[in-house]
């Protein structure tokens, strides 16, 4: 086992984590969570924040004392590490037929029901649905649920990944789950994540837009056939304007908001839209430094990069180095174009051992790669470390 990392204690300089470390400017992200219960309940519309982005129970915690109603979760590892941890009421919004898992995941709906929680699931299959069936008659009895397990029917709306047809497919499934005494029909998912980059606001909305048509067409089927339709759940940073303009979702299910990744800054949002900032940086240091470049010590192992590298963050200004990709362990810094000189420094690149912010492009994959995230108070450059969150669903893969 390798040392533990170096975490400063409460109250030391944030400049002095040691690197490569992820770090949130907690002042950042509350404001995130307040702009993002203010427009939630602005339109009347219930959020559930995705934990796949933090994977950190007490974030979870927090986002529901802020008003959240819970937290979605994608795997079976995410919902136990954060009911371990406390969270209640838990939705895992994907797809699962292996029968160990869906063991796993009845286990732990009867946990939480015994404590007063919830857990539901997605499903897209009539296999799906048979299968959670079985794990849950598998069980003697007096170990089963105590109350139908909540299940939503998830449809594709675009994305071409999980998701029945929209139409007499999900009404199928539908009225499966209706069959089942065990199960419990919960609504609709329907979440487009191929819309969520959409560059163009306008286009970004009319792929939703054409995506509405679908989640209609269903609703209005189910209905025809009897059954009532309690939640439409679904939404993410990108597209959460639309669907709580939309008057069809009951609930949003973003992730990202909370941090505010590089590549949704590259977004362009309509009027209206919640200003969400960047909260999570990763901290790293110049380890070498030559007279055209800068070499830190944050490569793909601190970041994830299918969103793009990160970019190096200059407190709101455009960034005046650019982050150029130097395998595993480093990042090799220039200066961007038109930039004359790194802020806080002597001139020109940061000098050996100063330490810097990066943006990561893409915030869930990055978080995995860390144990915990230390909470920063009072921002990046003044500011002290306050405390330190645990990743503690990190790669809970299954
Ligand atoms: N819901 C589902 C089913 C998702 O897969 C995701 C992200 O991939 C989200 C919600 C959250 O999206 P974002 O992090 O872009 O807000
Ligand atoms: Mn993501």
């Amino acid at each position: 086992m390798h040392a533990p990392p170096t975490i400063p204690a409460p109250g030391r300089p944030a400049a002095s984590i040691d690197t490569p470390a992820l770090v949130i400017d907690l002042d950042a992200m509350e404001r995130n969570i307040a702009r993002m219960a203010a427009f939630a309940s602005a339109h009347g519309v219930a959020w559930r924040p995705h934990a796949k982005l933090h994977k950190c129970a007490q974030l979870a915690q927090r986002l529901v004392a802020a008003g959240a109603v819970g937290c979605c979760v994608q795997k079976t590892g995410e919902a136990e590490a954060l009911a371990a941890a406390g969270m209640r009421d838990i939705y895992l919004s994907n797809q699962l037929v292996a029968p160990a898992k869906l063991a796993r995941l009845v286990a732990l709906a009867v946990r939480l029901q015994a404590e007063g929680g919830r857990l539901a699931l997605a499903a897209d299959s009539a296999h799906g649905i048979e299968q959670l069936a079985a794990a849950i008659a598998a069980l003697p009895p007096a170990r089963r649920p105590r109350e139908a397990l909540p299940v939503f029917v998830e449809i594709n709306i675009g994305q071409d990944r999980c998701g029945a047809a929209p139409g007499a497919e999900a009404l199928a499934l539908a009225q499966q789950i209706g069959r089942h005494p065990a199960l419990s029909f919960a609504g609709l998912h329907a979440y487009h994540g191929g819309a969520q980059h959409i560059r163009a606001y306008t286009e970004r909305a009319q792929a939703m837009q054409e995506a509405y048509q679908q989640v209609v067409l269903t609703r209005t089927l189910l209905q025809a056939a009897g059954i009532a339709v309690p939640c439409i759940t679904g939404a993410g940073t990108g597209t959460l304007v639309s669907e709580a303009a939309s008057g069809l979702y009951t609930e949003l299910q973003p992730g990202s908001f909370l941090f505010m990744d590089a590549d949704y800054a590259r977004n362009e949002w309509p009027v209206g839209a919640p200003a969400f900032e960047h909260a999570l940086f990763v901290h790293t240091q110049v380890i070498s430094r030559h007279a055209e470049r800068a070499v830190c010590d944050a490569g793909h192992k601190s970041h994830a990069i299918d969103s793009g590298l990160p970019t190096v963050w200059n407190f709101g200004a455009p960034p005046a180095l650019a982050f150029g990709n130097g395998g595993d362990e480093h990042g090799i810094l220039t200066l961007a174009a038109g930039a004359s000189a790194h802020p806080g420094t002597g001139g020109g690149l940061p000098a050996l051992g100063e330490t810097l912010w990066l943006v990561p492009g893409h915030c869930d994959p990055t978080v995995n790669l860390h144990d915990v995230m230390i909470g920063v108070r009072g921002g990046l450059r003044e500011g002290v470390v306050e405390e330190v969150l645990r990743v503690d669903a990190r790669g809970a893969l299954g």
